[in-house]
Parts: C-alpha cells; sequence; structure tokens
C-alpha cells in the first residue's frame, strides 16, 4: 500500500518536474503565446467598445450604454419630438 502511494507520489514528482522543463525548454513559445494572447484580447476588447448602434431617436450609441442613454434628457426630448 505505502509502495503504491509513493509510486503515486514519485510519478507526481515527475509530472511537476516535466511540466516544469517544459515550461523552461519552451518558455519563449509561452511568452510569445501570451502576449498573442494579450494583444488578441485586447483588439476583442476593443471591438466591443465599438460596438455602435442607432437609438431609435436616431443617436449613435453603443449597445452597452443603451439603457443609461434611454434616460437621459437628450433622448427623452428627442422621443417626444417624434
Ligand atoms: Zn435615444
Amino acid at each position: 500500500m505505502r509502495n503504491k502511494e509513493n509510486t503515486q507520489l514519485q510519478k507526481k514528482d515527475e509530472i511537476k518536474v516535466k511540466k516544469q522543463a517544459f515550461r523552461e525548454k519552451n518558455i519563449d513559445k509561452i511568452k510569445e503565446y501570451e502576449r498573442t494572447y494579450r494583444e488578441k484580447n485586447k483588439e476583442r476588447l476593443k471591438e466591443k467598445k465599438k460596438e455602435c448602434m442607432i437609438c431609435e431617436c436616431g443617436c449613435r450609441i453603443t449597445k452597452r450604454s443603451i439603457k443609461r442613454h434611454q434616460a437621459t434628457k437628450k433622448h427623452i426630448d428627442l422621443m417626444n419630438k417624434i
């Protein structure tokens, strides 16, 4: 029983060491990947920010701010004019 546990522990350590070795060996690749991932995410966030739409009052707004926009005087005034 003890032996089995030991073997399992050893295997765990082996995996840990292997992972670490892999990371060290590929640190440049990993760094590059992480940088690309961050860049991609930045682009995606920018795209999300750009998500524009036209409100029923004719104002250009982002989807995210529609609720806030619809509570503004500008929107209410414009809607009253229609
Ligand atoms: Zn509006």
